[in-house]
């Protein structure tokens, strides 16, 4: 059996910066400032602890100011986050996802869970309004370490609980849109999969040495054959 970790923004959805909104509004309530936040701080494929800590100690803040805030400051990006999303109708799927998803999860071989940067009240809220938050079996998130390179261990004994099965790091397929995803899967020696539908260009994504790259998963019946395949016969699909 396979573990499917899907991340979330750029790889299942886009939610148009519903999240980095909310966050500023977060730090600006809690904080008073958004710290270097508009002076090119990259948030791709850090976890929220990540973000937070980085913003935080680059505006002046201890360690210890910011861990004694942390659950001041995710409770009110939690709450704006539902504000800025609304009813879900600026979170777009991508192309594919709702039924590799779908397809990933009907599999007697396969278990499809989450792995992101997102604290979990806020994967929550992003993918309410797509439908597709039930399927996702397993989750490990932002709000359970700080390094996103931890993850993958949390997703494992995650699904070992639900399951009762082991899940080697081998039979872990790692999927999202940016190199720190690409990183977290060599970190652990999960197969790794990048799609360009989020932060990155494809080039740059194929420059980290994914498994397997993809433009879109608007094909699904290719999607599913490759992801399913590739680890039973040891090396990406040509
Ligand atoms: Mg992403």
């Amino acid at each position: 059996m396979r573990l499917f970790l899907f991340d979330i923004d750029g790889t299942l959805i886009t939610a148009r910066g519903a999240g980095r909104a909310a966050f500023n509004r977060a730090l600006v309530e809690v904080f008073g400032t958004v710290g270097p936040a508009e002076a090119g701080y990259d948030f791709r494929g850090r976890t929220d602890l990540r973000i937070l800590q980085d913003l935080m100690a680059a505006a002046g803040f201890s360690d210890e100011e910011i861990a004694a805030r942390r659950e001041a400051c995710f409770a009110a990006y939690a709450r704006e986050l539902a504000v800025v999303i609304g009813d879900g109708s600026r979170v777009q799927i991508l192309p594919g996802v709702p039924a590799l998803v779908r397809a990933l999860a009907a599999r007697d071989d396969a278990l499809v869970g989450l792995l992101t940067g997102n604290v979990e009240a806020g994967a929550r809220i992003k993918l309410a309004a797509t439908g597709l938050w039930p399927l996702f079996q397993v989750g490990a998130f932002g709000s359970d370490d700080i390094d996103r390179r931890r993850l993958p261990a949390i997703a494992c004994d995650r699904a070992r609980v639900v399951t009762r099965r082991e899940f080697p790091f081998d039979r872990v397929v790692i999927i999202g849109d940016t190199p720190l995803d690409v990183d977290c899967a060599r970190a652990c020696g999960a197969r790794a999969i990048a799609v360009a539908t989020g932060f990155y260009p494809y080039d740059e994504l194929e420059g980290c040495g994914p498994d397997l790259i993809f433009k879109d998963f608007a094909d699904v019946p290719d999607v599913v054959a490759r992801l399913t395949d590739a680890g039973e016969h040891g090396g990406p699909t040509p």
